[in-house]
């Protein structure tokens, strides 16, 4: 072997993976066991002491999903992973590492339908409250931080408008406030952008989309930067403080840069359970060998796609950071060069009736509430991902009314453009 370090689509496909020591397999083999065998009583005491490492009970880890973790480590540029059943499930376990009951985490406004639910509704009920921030105004993060923030959550490239967010700049105010900046990178994936090079000390995908791929599993993957000193000022007492659990030992001192991903597994997981199957790992980790054959052909259809949508007399607006025209363009020229994702929106002169008309009409897209297939897909935010908010909320977080949203595939661009024109002219 040379001592060249592996490039992104090598990893894509080896990351993680070795033949299976027993039988040679060369696929990652689908360990689909609840438990493991213990070589004596003391394996199992150091196991559950977390003095060595290795599998109990899939709850808490698995081989096949220790191998997806490995990967999206390594895609991601992390220290460590920890595969979870859903990115919302992987939202969960993160916050619980980092907040109390009546704790702050500031949020960017404009964020998966899904997401803008779960922290307003669902976390209250957990003493966790949101503050809200818009990722175009930098200085209205720095104006929400209070001696209660403890992390800073953004989209690098944000639903459903596909805005970019200048990740560097909001994590310089995350530095300044002393508190861990979590990006959500499911629209981009690893192959656009990695965060960590930009600043982010959690990132958390919901693999379910781009990861994943194929729109047949959900799971969700939160990873390690391994960047953030957890010890400080005892704000964050499950990294720091003596673990009752674990005869108490601090997860900071004895993990040191991969301590996050241990609490969130020793501490998250296996107290709160979502566990991925290991079967949907599997799944993944298929998907994943070609995110970057997948990735680019999703961008160089979502250009083409956007640029014919911005030339359409019915279209009054096109909202793709990949389009030269566009207000992110130069945020994605830094941030996305390869590509500025495949999720974007549009607005039609017809307002709100036209789009529900032109959902009804496209034959090849399909209706329904998911992105990063390999098929295209449509949705009309207002009505249903972003239903719960008000109008003015709406136009906020770039869901009006009068707005479609895309996730284009990886079918061939002129059939999907075909699509779109009969469509629009009918
Ligand atoms: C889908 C999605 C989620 C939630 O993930 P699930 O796997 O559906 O739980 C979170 N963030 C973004 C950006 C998403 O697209």
């Amino acid at each position: 072997m040379s001592d060249r370090l592996p490039g992104f689509s090598t990893l894509a496909v080896h990351a993680g993976a070795q033949p299976d020591p027993t039988t040679g397999a060369r696929a990652t083999p689908i360990y689909q066991t609840t438990s493991f065998v213990f070589n004596d009583a003391d394996h199992a005491a150091s196991l559950f002491g977390l003095q060595a490492f290795g599998n109990i009970y899939t709850r808490i880890g698995n081989p096949t999903n220790a191998v997806l973790e490995e990967r999206v480590a390594a895609l991601e540029g992390g220290t460590a992973a920890l595969a979870v059943a859903s990115g919302h499930a992987a939202q969960v376990v993160i916050l619980q590492q980092l907040l109390q009951p009546g704790d702050e985490f500031i949020a960017a406004r404009k964020l998966y339908g899904g997401s803008i639910n779960q922290f307003t509704h669902a976390f209250k009920s957990f003493g966790w409250n949101v503050v809200w921030a818009d990722p175009d105004d930098i200085a209205s993060f720095e104006r929400a931080v209070t001696p209660r923030t403890k992390a800073i959550f953004i989209e690098s490239i944000a639903n459903p408008g596909g805005s970019i967010t200048d990740i560097e700049a909001i994590s310089t105010v995350a530095s300044k406030a002393g508190v861990p900046l979590i990006v959500d990178n499911t629209l981009a994936s690893p192959y656009l952008i990695r965060p960590i090079d930009h600043g982010a000390d959690i990132v958390v995908h919901s693999l379910t989309k781009f990861l994943g791929g194929h729109g047949n599993s959900l799971g969700g993957i939160i990873v390690d930067a391994g960047t953030f000193d957890w010890s400080t000022g005892g704000k964050y007492p499950m990294l720091s403080e003596p673990r009752p659990e674990y005869h108490g030992i601090r997860l900071q001192e004895t993990f040191g840069n991969f301590a996050f991903a241990i609490a969130c597994r020793v501490l998250g997981l296996r107290d709160l359970g979502p566990a991925l199957s290991p079967f949907n790992a599997f799944m993944i980790l298929t998907g994943i060998e070609t995110l970057p054959l997948r990735m680019q052909k999703h961008c160089d259809n979502a250009k083409a796609v956007a640029e014919f949508l911005a030339g359409h007399p019915a279209v009054a607006s096109v909202s793709y950071a990949g389009l030269a025209s566009d207000k992110y363009n130069q945020l994605a020229r830094k941030y996305a060069p390869k590509g500025a994702g495949a999720v974007f929106t549009f607005s039609l002169k017809g307002g709100y009736d036209a789009g529900v008309n032109l959902v009804s009409k496209l034959q090849l897209f399909s209706h329904l509430a998911n992105v990063g297939d390999t098929r295209s897909l449509v949705i009309h935010p207002a009505s249903t991902t972003h239903s719960q908010l008000d109008d003015a909320a709406k136009v906020k977080s770039g869901a009006g009314p009068d707005v479609v949203r895309l996730s284009i595939g990886i079918e061939d661009k002129e059939d999907l453009i075909a699509d779109l024109e009969q469509a629009l002219g009918a």
